[in-house]
């Protein structure tokens, strides 16, 4: 049986920051670093407003750094996703990847959100086959062709702007008339000659063939049904945190956000800390769960000392 003092899930800017510190306070913190390494950074292209990279990165490359970082001050950076979790009593039993068990001291929960779909039959239907939710990750595949983003936040904005540089066209579907986004990515939106704005309209269908997605269906708030040719279809709508496998012990809001208290990392579950989006539904950003990440750190190594 495995026993660590600090038990980390989650391989993103949350879970490698507080891996750091953990580290650099002789905790010999494990990570679990889930199914996406890197977090959702990795599916994002070049980051401009992360501190101290003056000519910006790319969110991989400041996801593999925070990760050598960790390793060289001493965390044991593991692959393996939490597949069950008891919180009843400490020390906590994680099961990783359905087979091992590990028994944890402290646990800081930085598992990170998920993108979200409209959850329409035709968008499960073609979904690799022309749906997607990581304009980075596809875009590729569609130079030269028309896609579509569907959202009007930070992230549609941004996917539609990249997606602009290698496409032919892309379209938004935006369902009401004006865009959530802040006003620099809006003004971006507004400069790229090759993004078209389609206000007020939601998606009935994703239109397809035998080799994927051909367009899609649209209602606009006038009542108009209305098809648009399309060979890619980007979700960009949000995101839902990963808490599932918590909220049976851990406080969650009612979207599933783990709630923390105060200022500080603590859930309702003494010994348990959560850091980055799974517990942020308002700045969302690389530079506010690293710094979360850092606070569970410091939380956890405060609770172990007073044990
Ligand atoms: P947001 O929640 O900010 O925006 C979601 C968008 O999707 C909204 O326009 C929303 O419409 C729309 N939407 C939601 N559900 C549906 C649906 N069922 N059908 C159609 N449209 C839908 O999410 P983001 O991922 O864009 O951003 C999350 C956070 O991350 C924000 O705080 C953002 O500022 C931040 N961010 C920052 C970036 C940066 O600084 N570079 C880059 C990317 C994100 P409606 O407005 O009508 O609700």
């Amino acid at each position: 049986m495995e026993t660590v003092n600090c038990l980390i899930i989650g391989g993103g800017p949350a879970g490698y920051t507080a891996a750091i510190y953990a580290s650099r306070a002789d905790l010999s913190p494990v990570v679990y670093e889930g199914i996406q390494p890197g977090g959702q950074l990795t599916t994002t292209t070049d980051i401009e407003n992360y501190p101290g990279f003056e000519n910006g990165i790319s969110g991989q490359g400041l996801m593999d750094t925070m990760k050598a970082q960790a390793v060289r001050l001493g965390a044991d950076i593991r692959t393996g996703a939490i597949t069950e979790a008891d919180l009843s009593k400490r020390p906590f039993k994680l099961v990783i990847d359905g087979e091992k068990e590990v028994y944890a001291q402290t646990l800081i929960i930085a598992t990170g959100a998920t993108a979200k779909y409209l959850g329409l039959p035709s968008e499960i239907k073609y979904r690799g086959l022309g749906v997607s939710a990581c304009a980075t990750c596809d875009g590729f595949f569609y130079r030269k062709k028309t896609v579509a983003v569907v959202g009007g936040g930070d992230t549609a904005c941004e996917e539609a702007t990249y997606l602009a540089g290698l496409c032919k066209k892309v379209y938004m579907i935006v369902r009401r008339d004006v865009l959530r986004a802040s006003e620099a990515m809006q003004e971006r939106v507004r400069n790229t000659e090759n993004i078209e704005i389609l206000w007020n309209c939601n998606t009935q269908e994703v239109l397809g063939d035998e080799y994927g997605v051909t367009g899609a269906r649209l209602l606009r708030k006038d009542g108009e049904v209305f098809d648009i040719a399309v060979d890619g279809f980007f979700l960009a709508i949000g995101h839902h945190p990963n808490s599932e496998l918590f909220n049976k012990w851990v406080a969650v809001d009612k979207e599933g956000y783990i709630v923390t208290d105060g200022k500080t990392s603590k859930t309702n579950v003494e010994g348990v800390f959560a850091a980055g989006d799974v517990q942020d539904p308002l700045y969302r950003q690389a530079i506010t769960a690293a710094a979360s990440g850092c606070r569970a750190a410091l939380d956890a190594e405060k609770f172990l000392k007073m044990q």
